[in-house]
This record gives structure tokens, C-alpha cells and sequence, in this order.
């Protein structure tokens, strides 16, 4: 299986490059066994030192892969798995080896976000578990559509789980991401009834995730739970626009503005009002 994979570089400068075709040619067999076994994983890249995905400083591999095809993705060119690189578990875990002592010290860790990582649950698994050897902090972030994917016992292998709520109503979750909503709660539950950290995240976009019933419905959901140690509001942005043009692909919101700041407090508050730590 080795000797069929590319090694470019992997580090990105951030996960708003735009990456293609980084393992066109790889045959649907080694996809399968790559898959299966958690050996190999694709990567749309790795970056270093964000502050924003999880506590502390973090190194975040970015898994290719996503069965969402949600409306304002910043990152398309994660959907298809072939856009990533086929990296073996041992440089992955290498490379976690090589920034393991600056991640304890900034009191980060390793974060694997997405595309949607537990497309490849395998590999996640395996990451996990050298991690938690290493004594690295590790993070999941995940729409928890594939949650069942995983056993109660790699579940405990995770340190913290970062879950993306993208909407409220089965309607309207389906039309913004083109996936149901309920594997995304009944992980959320199965997290919570394993009293295991949860960080909720909501993608602020006007007029498609801020009416109040949207906010509401999931601040009382997260605050039923019991374990939601934070709610993370993240405003819109417009950075992953080109990505879309760039792939021929149907982008709705070209008009949408960023929230104002006045718009995200106003959403942390609805959140506080049900007991919830909002930023
Ligand atoms: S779940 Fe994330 S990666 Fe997948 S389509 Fe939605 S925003 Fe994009």
C-alpha cells in the first residue's frame, strides 16, 4: 500500500487553500482498504497554531471527505475525498510527535476537523488513540451525523467533542446542509448520557441561522444536555466564496454579509439566557 503514496508537502498555510486532485489516480480499492482499516488517511492539509478550534493552541489535520453539502461550506473542495492526500497513520502521527511538547506547553492539543472526519472513523480512531499515548489533548470537530460510527469505548478516547449545529427543524436543516438532523441530536445525547465535554458551535448566517426560534431551539437543546461546557457563535465569512467559483458550483449566499457584532452578541445572549457559557 506504501509505495503507491504521493508525499508533497502537507502543511497548509491555512485550510482556506484551495486543494485538488491530491490523490487523483488512486484506485477505489486502496480507497476501500485505507477506509476500512484506518492505515492511510486523506488530508486536505494540516495547519499549526490556530487558537480557534478548541482550548489552547492546536495543530488541526483537516480530513477530506463530507456527505453535507451545506450552503455556506467555506471548505468544498473537503467534500471529495480524492482532493485529499493519501498520508499514512505513522507521518500523521509523526508529525503530532514533532509538535507534541509546544502543544502541552501552550495547553492546545491536536484537533481533527473536516470535511467530516468520521468519514474516515477509522483513522480518526487511531489518531486518537496515539494521541491520548502521546499524552496530547485531542479534539473532534464533527457534524455528528456519523456518530454511531463509533463505540462507547473510542468515544472515551476522544478528549473533547466540538459539535457543529447548523440549524433547528428537520425542514430547515435539511435544505441548509442536505442531511437530517437527528444523527447530529442522538449523538449529542449519546455524549451527554456519557457525561463526556461537548462544545456546541453555530455558524452565524443572517437570514439563514439567525431567526430566534433557529438560536432557541438549539440553546434549550445544548442546555438540556448538561455537559455543553461552552457555545461558540462563528460569524459567516465569505473566505471560502472562491472555492466555490473556482469548482463551478452554485454559490446562493454571494450576496450575504458577515453578522454585525451587534447580531452575534445579541445570539450569545439567547444562549445565556438558558444557563450557557456563549462567546
Ligand atoms: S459539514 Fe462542514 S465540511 Fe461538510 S458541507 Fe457542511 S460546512 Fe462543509
Amino acid at each position: 500500500m506504501a509505495n503507491r503514496i504521493k508525499s508533497p508537502p502537507l502543511e497548509g498555510k491555512s485550510p482556506y487553500e484551495l486543494r485538488l486532485d491530491q490523490s487523483s489516480g488512486t484506485s477505489e480499492s486502496f480507497i476501500r482498504t485505507a477506509l476500512a482499516t484506518g492505515d492511510v488517511g486523506f488530508l486536505h492539509s494540516f495547519t499549526t497554531g490556530s487558537t480557534v478550534d478548541g482550548p489552547g493552541v492546536r495543530l488541526v489535520d483537516w480530513t477530506a471527505g463530507c456527505q453535507r453539502r451545506c450552503l455556506y461550506c467555506p471548505n468544498p473542495d473537503t467534500w471529495n475525498m480524492i482532493n485529499g492526500m493519501a498520508v499514512p497513520l505513522e507521518r500523521a502521527v509523526a508529525e503530532l510527535r514533532k509538535y507534541r511538547r509546544g502543544l502541552q506547553v501552550m495547553r492546545g492539543g491536536f484537533t481533527l476537523s473536516g470535511g467530516e472526519p468520521l468519514m474516515q472513523d477509522r483513522f480518526a480512531v487511531k489518531l486518537f488513540a496515539a494521541s491520548r499515548v502521546m499524552g496530547i489533548h485531542n479534539v473532534i470537530e464533527t457534524n455528528g451525523f456519523l456518530g454511531d460510527r463509533l463505540t462507547d469505548e473510542e468515544i472515551r478516547l476522544i478528549d473533547l467533542v466540538l459539535l457543529d449545529i447548523k440549524s433547528w427543524g428537520s425542514e430547515r436543516h435539511r435544505r441548509l446542509t442536505g442531511k437530517e438532523i437527528e444523527p447530529t441530536l442522538a449523538f449529542a445525547r449519546r455524549i451527554a448520557a456519557m457525561k463526556r465535554p461537548l462544545w456546541v458551535r453555530l455558524v452565524l448566517v443572517p437570514g439563514l441561522t439567525d431567526d430566534p426560534e433557529i438560536v432557541s431551539g438549539i440553546a434549550a437543546f445544548a442546555a438540556g444536555l448538561g455537559v455543553v461546557e461552552r457555545v461558540e457563535v462563528l460569524p459567516f465569512h465569505q473566505m471560502g466564496r472562491y472555492k466555490w467559483e473556482k469548482l463551478g458550483l452554485d454559490y446562493q449566499l454571494s450576496d450575504v454579509q458577515p453578522p454585525s457584532s451587534e447580531l452575534v452578541e445579541e445570539t450569545c445572549r439567547i444562549f445565556r439566557r438558558e444557563g450557557l457559557k456563549a462567546y
